[in-house]
């Protein structure tokens, strides 16, 4: 059971696509097909088409045509991490001397994959502020061969208008790239906005309880998609079959996440508006964000990430980082839990003195599913 948005809800989708019951035995998940070769009838005889779990495995299979539903397209391909569905789009799609323009608040990690990997190839980068459209248009080159998105923006929670981009894009015979990590396909679907490829690290939002690293890239037509595939067995940089199984266990309930996810950051952020200590707090739902208006438009809600800044500077951040008890002090995002982290000291640190380099004052939060209450008394407290 796979197919768009449209004639299936969300939800069952995220419950049911590529996971019909078992044929051989009825069982209701798709079981963790933990093997790497498979018996042929005759050479070239195969069941199912499975040859050798690098190429396709039954678990990864399951979650590749549930994210490709999940995201209205037309094939997903699982991997080990985000960066290695990174890393495997960018090699599919760029040639020595290609262009690619980036966000100048990219994941720390694309960021560094960019400069210290691909550069070295002969790829070339650049960091641009993809909230204005006339510096992005002035940016595009003839070898520019994708424009790579993430909105909402980690850690500073910046929105760049997809639909605008990607008609910047094809005008210029580029590919739009969407990192959906912070929205998930829950709250924002990029390639109905006109994207190209989504990518997503599964170890936050869409695996949601903080026990897997995993990272997916959906295409919005056959040919790239057939391309992305040969290069993912090509590159051999696949999810393993219980990590497709976790990844696919925590699917099934995104939606209700994201739901109290935004409901309690939407909470946090009313709390942090009103705090003397806070000079700052960046969040899309904010009618005052400069992306607002464009969240609103390609949003069903504004996440559950929330960013603030110190009027203490910072060493005021770092205290509330270390005094926040409940929310735990750790990298990563969008598990059931509560996390705080310093940016500028943490995820962030390898951008000090780069383009991409963050306020000191600046705290992020992944805002968990726990009770409301109890959060907001442990931002009280850490807030002191
Ligand atoms: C974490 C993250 C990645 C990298 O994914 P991994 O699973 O850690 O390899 C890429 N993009 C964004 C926005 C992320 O938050």
């Amino acid at each position: 059971m796979t197919g768009s948005n449209d004639v299936t809800g969300f939800d069952t989708l995220a419950i049911h696509a590529g996971q019909a019951p078992d044929p051989t035995t009825g069982a209701v998940v798709p079981p963790i097909y933990q093997v790497s070769t498979y018996k042929q009838d005759g050479i070239g005889g195969l069941r199912g088409g499975y040859e050798y779990s690098r190429s396709a495995n039954p678990t990864r299979t399951a979650l590749e045509e549930c994210l490709a539903a999940l995201e209205g397209g037309v094939r997903g391909l699982a991997f080990a991490s985000g960066m290695a569905a990174e890393d495997t789009l960018l090699r599919t799609i760029c040639r020595p001397g290609s262009h690619v323009i980036i966000p100048n608040d990219a994941y720390g990690g694309t960021y560094r994959l960019f400069a210290k990997v691909l550069a070295a190839w002969g790829v070339v980068y650049e960091p641009v502020p993809l909230g204005d459209l006339d510096v992005v248009r002035a940016h595009v080159r003839p070898e520019t061969v994708a424009i790579w998105v993430e909105t909402p923006t980690n850690p500073l929670l910046g929105i760049a208008d997809i639909s605008a981009l990607a008609e910047l894009a094809h005008g210029a015979g580029a590919v739009l790239v969407v990192d959906n990590t912070f929205a998930s396909p829950y709250l924002q679907q990029p390639l109905a906005l006109g994207a190209d490829v989504v990518v997503h690290s599964t170890t936050k939002y869409l695996g949601g309880h903080s026990d897997v690293v995993g990272g997916a890239l959906i295409a919005a037509d056959t040919d790239l998609g057939d391309r992305l595939a040969y290069h993912q067995n090509a590159m051999g940089a696949v999810a393993g079959p219980f990590d497709a199984w976790l990844t696919l266990r925590g699917i099934k309930t995104l939606g209700v996440r994201m739901d109290r996810h935004c409901a309690n950051a939407a909470k946090v952020v009313s709390l942090l508006e009103r705090h003397p200590r806070v000079s700052r707090v960046l969040y899309p739902g904010l009618p005052r964000h400069p992306g607002h208006d464009i969240a609103v438009k390609q949003m069903r809600a504004f996440g559950g990430m929330v960013s603030f800044r110190l009027a203490g500077g910072e060493e005021a951040a770092v205290r509330v980082c270390e005094r926040a008890a409940l929310f735990t002090l750790g990298e990563s995002l969008g598990g059931v839990e509560s996390l705080i982290e310093h940016p500028g000291r943490m995820t962030h640190a390898s951008a000090a003195g780069s383009p991409l380099q963050v306020p000191g004052d600046l705290v992020r939060l992944s805002v968990g599913i726990e009770d409301a209450a109890d959060l907001l008394a442990d931002l009280e407290q850490a807030l002191a």
